[in-house]
């Protein structure tokens, strides 16, 4: 299918995006790496007036390693987050994450800021911003504002997101010395969106989980952290009780749908499954024992 026709402009700075938009009054979509949005142009899901293409705006393909934090520019595309040294050193889950995202093509083309934009219930990069408590940079009309992560999801598709806004970065938070990750998912194909995918870390200090994050994605409207479970492991070493009490959380805290590609309860227990072996992983690199 082809798009419905709209207007094309072509900004060269954040301030003209934000100006095209602000002129749309509504009628205006931001065209980023266009994976997602063409799709639903081309489905008629969406009909925009306009179409905003941020690609040309200089200074938004970054990833910038600061003292206590890791800022990635709004256009930086998914496959340089696979490949980037700094990704693999300091944030390796969200490193490992990015080879489960779609196939090389799109990786070539999507952005971080398209990803978290966009808001999908089963994609990985919402899932580790909120695991990896990252803030979002947007512009707005009246300046710049910032978001943390666990406030921008709120529903399928539904982020906290003006129509004439502008994710311009992400800052991820660099974690502690002693920390470690895991990421498991389960697609029906390599590349398909996620059926469940599952991202933990734990800092493990003298024998016992100091810190643990557990956040999940494809099994509630909105990526999600399960946070009784992460409650559970602090003070504790990890053994096979606490990971079964542990995965018991992790399922309780979810509400996954049905559709054609999986049951709810079938969701629910790959969820736990999940959630115990990146558990597992997490407290092995990161050192326990
Ligand atoms: C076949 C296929 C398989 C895929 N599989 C996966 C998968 O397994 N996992 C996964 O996570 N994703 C998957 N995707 C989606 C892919 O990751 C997209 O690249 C991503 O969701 C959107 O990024 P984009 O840069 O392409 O955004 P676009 O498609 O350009 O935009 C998406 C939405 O975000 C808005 N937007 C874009 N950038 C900004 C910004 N900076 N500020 C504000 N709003 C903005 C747009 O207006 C639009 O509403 C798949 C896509 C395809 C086509």
């Amino acid at each position: 299918m082809k798009p419905p026709a709209f207007e094309y402009v072509v900004a060269d700075s954040v301030e003209a995006a934000v100006a095209a938009l602000v002129a749309a009054s509504g009628e205006a979509k931001i065209l980023a790496g266009g994976q997602s949005l063409v799709p639903m142009l081309n489905f008629r899901l969406l009909r925009p007036a306009i179409l905003v293409d941020i690609n040309r705006i200089p200074g938004l393909i970054f990833i910038e390693e600061r003292e206590t934090d890791i800022r990635i520019g709004a256009l930086t595309r998914h496959h340089q987050l696979e490949t980037s040294p700094v990704i693999a050193k300091s944030l390796p889950a969200l490193g490992a994450a990015m080879a489960h995202v779609a196939h090389l093509a799109i990786r070539n083309r999507g952005t971080i800021g398209g990803s978290l934009s966009h808001g999908d219930p089963a994609a990985e990069l919402p899932m580790l911003a909120l695991l990896l408590d990252a803030t979002l940079t947007i512009a707005a009309p009246s300046g710049t504002r910032t978001v943390a992560a666990k406030n921008f999801f709120l529903g399928a598709l539904s982020v906290d997101l003006g129509a004439d806004e502008l994710v311009t970065d992400v800052a991820f938070s660099k974690l502690p010395a002693g920390t470690g990750w895991g990421f498991e998912e389960v697609a029906r194909r390599h590349g398909d969106f996620a059926l469940a995918a599952v991202a933990t870390t734990l800092t493990v200090s003298d024998g016992r989980i100091s810190e643990a994050r557990i956040a999940m994605t494809g099994v509630d409207e909105t990526p999600k952290r399960a946070g009784d479970a992460e409650a559970m492991l602090v003070g504790q070493a990890l053994d096979p009780r606490l990971l079964e009490r542990a995965i018991g959380a992790v399922r309780g805290a979810v509400t996954p749908n049905t559709d054609l590609h999986a049951s709810a309860d079938y969701r629910r227990h790959l969820v736990g499954v999940l959630a115990g072996r990146a558990l597992a992983a997490a407290w092995q690199r990161g050192g326990g024992t």
